[in-house]
């Protein structure tokens, strides 16, 4: 099966550029007396050896020898670290520990480090009807014989619908059963800033080697490359290459191939060369399913009238199933209720009354577009035309996005309120703003603040 042959060129995975700036070794002597001082259980010898590197983003990067100091600092270190070396430093740094000898299998991210999977991301914890049988099955039987069953496996569905806990959980069985396999596993995201951090630096040669020698390459959210021509380009190559060896390649996105906004023709032809396989939203029987098996995960005791309250309360998607289960267990620790896990019927109606009514007070196109026309000062007409200049294409942007979050209202006939825009146009633009809230503080307050006055 799919096995990368070692030759003599940079070592996988390859590292980032490098941005060293030594810590003080002083400010380090003093992190470690904190560590030492408050955590005296954590403490050991080896401590000693650690090398320490301050990089520019706020994290401090320290190298430790083997791959059980790392198991032991990642699970246990990382946050007194952090504690003393905010304390010395009187800054906002985070410690993340790194070891340079790991055996070469294991899931790696766009960095040189392992990448720990959700040791909940497995299939055993995926719960399956029939919104899901096919991308499962198809999952397992990836997992079982990379590169021979389906390939690419193209899964696609929804927010918060088990993409990226079945992609997880295809990458942890197949290292159970062949641990020195070597997984790159990235957000879309990642894959394009490496891709532009390549050229800026010159290094497409290590870039290239890196993407197109693994034994499987698991990109999630592929739908970002809308619109990154030259990324586009790159992948396409790296698909190629990794096709032509067998190696298994897996794909997760929002919406079909085809459907995929600004996608290169041949792209979208060979994603669906493999097998696609949507997720649909879960179904009554399968909610319920899902809230059992995750209470049992948190050792959490569910009446069947509060199992069946919440799965009919909820439809959306599995992640807000989740997160409700986390509300009632917060809400049966507080004064006043039963107790610790003790959850019934009431307290689930306490609980989760808001979301009910936060879906139920339905927000209207009318006052999305009120809301935004004031803000921005432009007029309803001009959202409405086909002017694209951007003092008009953003609030138009913006209107997008309300409407994915607070309406009902499908793509298309959210496009139809906007001069019959099609559906990836919408899309395009949902994902502008949302891309634009998470770099632009400013683009946030804005639409926080409008979205503060729709939901005021
Ligand atoms: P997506 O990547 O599609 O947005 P995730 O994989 O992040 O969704 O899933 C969101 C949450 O829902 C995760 O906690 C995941 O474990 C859970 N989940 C989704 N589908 C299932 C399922 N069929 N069985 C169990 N848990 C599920
Ligand atoms: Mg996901």
């Amino acid at each position: 099966m799919m096995r990368a042959t070692g030759d003599s060129k940079p070592s996988f995975p390859a590292r980032r550029p490098p941005e060293p700036v030594a810590l003080d070794p002083q400010q380090w002597e003093r992190i470690l007396q904190i560590v030492r001082l408050q955590h005296p259980t954590l403490n050991r010898v080896w401590f000693d050896q650690m090398q320490p590197r301050q990089l520019t983003n706020g994290v401090i990067q320290v190298t430790v020898a083997t791959s059980a100091q790392l198991n032991f600092c990642q699970s246990q270190c990382q946050q007194p670290f952090s504690a003393a070396a905010q304390q010395v430093t009187g800054r906002l740094v985070a410690v993340s520990f790194h070891c340079d000898n790991l055996p070469r299998g294991g899931v790696f991210n766009e960095g040189d480090e392992p990448l720990l999977l959700s040791p909940d991301y497995t299939f055993e914890n995926f719960v399956t009807g029939p919104c899901n049988r096919l991308p499962h099955a198809a999952s397992v039987a990836v997992a079982e014989n990379p590169g021979k069953a389906y390939n690419p496996l193209f899964i696609h569905g929804g927010v918060g619908l088990g993409k990226t806990h079945l992609l997880q959980a295809v990458c942890q069985r197949v290292l159970e059963k062949q641990p020195d396999a070597r997984i790159l596993y990235l957000s879309c995201d990642n894959f394009i800033n490496q891709f532009i951090l390549a050229i800026e630096n010159g290094d497409m040669h290590q870039f290239r080697y890196r993407y197109r020698h693994v034994d499987m390459l698991v990109i999630d959210d592929i739908h970002f490359l809308a619109g990154h021509d030259r990324t586009q380009e790159e992948f396409f190559h790296t698909f190629n290459t990794l096709y032509q060896q067998q190696r298994q390649i897996i794909l997760s996105a929002d919406c079909p191939p085809s459907e995929i906004p600004e996608l290169e023709e041949r792209l979208t032809s060979r994603f669906n060369w493999g097998l696609v396989a949507r997720i649909e939203k879960p179904c009554y029987e399968t909610r319920v399913a899902i809230l059992q098996k995750k209470a049992r995960m948190r050792g959490l005791v569910l009446p069947e009238d509060v199992v069946c309250y919440v799965a009919a309360k909820i439809e959306s998607n599995t992640r807000e199933l989740e997160g409700a289960i986390t509300k009632l267990q917060g809400m049966s620790m507080l004064p006043g209720a039963n107790g610790p896990g003790k959850i019934d019927l009431e307290l689930a109606k306490a609980a989760l009354g808001e979301i009910g009514t936060a879906e139920q007070r339905r927000i209207t196109m009318q006052q999305i577009f009120d809301a935004v026309t004031k803000y921005y000062n432009v007029r309803l007409s001009d959202l409405q035309s086909k002017k694209r200049h951007k003092s008009i294409a953003f609030p138009r942007q913006v209107c997008m996005f309300l409407a994915r979050r607070h309406t009902r209202y499908s793509l298309e006939e959210i496009g139809g309120y906007f001069g019959g825009r099609d559906h990836t146009t919408v899309l395009h633009g949902v994902r502008t703003v949302e891309a634009d809230c998470k770099n632009d503080r400013e683009i946030d307050n804005q639409v926080s603040h409008i979205n503060g006055q729709l939901v005021g």
